[in-house]
């Protein structure tokens, strides 16, 4: 009989799970605390349980994060993880180690349909979502092998996948990862990047805990947008900022806006003003992203003076803009890019 693996589970869930055992619920509350606060995987380890209680969790249950199939290290120490799941498919998430805060970047879906024209992950398709325990797995499994504790690290989903088109599950995964039986971060340490899912948008605002929210916005006139994300066309500009509106911000949260500069389409003093204008009232911040190339798309990142002088424009209209700098270059860690390889080319296994 297959063992069912626990990560992934709420404390409810793994509660009438032990109860079904014919156990005590209360139980399955510290076995919870094991897993996620502790991040104890083994069952042998949680020596805070009873050893007849640990021997009837083997007999039932596993916890099991996805095999890491692969490690590349860039020379600015950013790590990306190519995960293999159950099914033999791979996702990837990126480890970011920062000064003061490191930066774990998680898939949520293997593939996506949404067809953002400059994106590997798009050449793929929607293969399927990701389930709670794969979500969690990326994190526990990162923050095992670099020993991360609490509060050394925020969370953001902006590896694979549009994690809109798999609410049900992030949302679950968000859940354990802010509770304080659970993982026990920030709501402020977790960030959701879509391209723009006007009616999930509108569904989250309707949320007790929302996490932070970061819009892969990359144009400022829907002709552009929709020539680039077609996803546009549905969603224009206009009702997305209008719904960013809606959003009940709290007063020292921002709406993270991400801007994909590419040469020739998305970079011209005309955009940065315009950009300026759409962002009038949102108290926003812009994270600024100069495109960086992947083989086989037709884009080119902007000159250094492009860069600058649309980055100069924001500024001077106050808007608070960050830029990323493109970090992990030589690993190939645009999104989607080391999974998309790895679907072409199958590679010999172990890290
Ligand atoms: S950029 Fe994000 S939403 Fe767009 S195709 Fe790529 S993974 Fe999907």
């Amino acid at each position: 009989m297959k063992r069912k693996n626990l990560l992934g589970m709420s404390q409810d869930e793994i509660m009438a799970l032990i109860e079904a055992i014919g156990e005590k619920p209360f139980r399955g509350k510290q076995l919870y605390h094991q897993i996620y606060e502790r991040h104890e995987l083994d069952f042998d380890q949680m020596t805070e349980l009873s050893k007849s209680f640990r021997a009837r969790l083997k007999e039932e249950f596993v916890v099991l994060v996805p095999q890491v199939t692969r490690r590349s290290e860039a020379a600015d120490g950013t790590l990306k993880y190519l995960f293999r799941l159950e099914d033999g498919r791979h996702v990837e998430a990126v480890f970011i180690p920062e000064a003061d805060r490191d930066t774990l970047c998680i898939s949520s879906q293997v593939g996506c349909n949404v067809g953002c024209r400059f994106c590997m992950t798009a050449q793929m398709g929607l293969i399927r979502n990701l389930k709670p325990e794969e979500i969690l797995g990326q994190v526990m499994a990162i923050v095992k092998e670099r020993g991360l504790v609490r509060g050394s690290y925020s969370i953001v989903f902006m590896g694979m996948g549009e994690p809109l088109q798999n609410y049900k599950n992030v949302m679950q995964s968000f859940r354990i990862l802010i509770d304080p039986l659970g993982m026990s971060l920030s709501h402020r340490k977790v960030t959701i990047s879509t391209s723009g899912f006007v009616p999930v948008l509108k569904k989250m605002q309707q949320e007790e805990v929302f996490p932070n929210l970061a819009i892969s916005l990359n144009a400022t006139t829907d002709e552009t947008r929709t020539s680039i994300m077609p996803l546009n066309e549905r969603w224009g500009i206009e009702e997305l900022m209008a719904t960013c509106r809606e959003f009940p911000i709290e007063p020292r949260r921002r709406i993270m806006f991400e801007y994909v500069m590419i040469k020739g389409i998305t970079d011209s003093d005309d955009d940065a003003r315009r950009l300026v204008r759409l962002l009038k009232g949102l108290h926003p911040k812009v994270n600024l992203i100069p495109y960086n190339p992947n083989p086989g798309l037709p884009y080119e990142r902007p000159t250094e003076q492009r860069i600058i002088a649309f980055r100069q424009i924001l500024v001077d209209n106050n808007v608070a803009v960050f830029m990323r700098r493109t970090r992990g270059d030589d690993i190939a860690a645009a999104c989607g890019q080391l999974a998309y390889l790895e679907q072409k080319t199958p590679v010999a296994e172990g890290a």
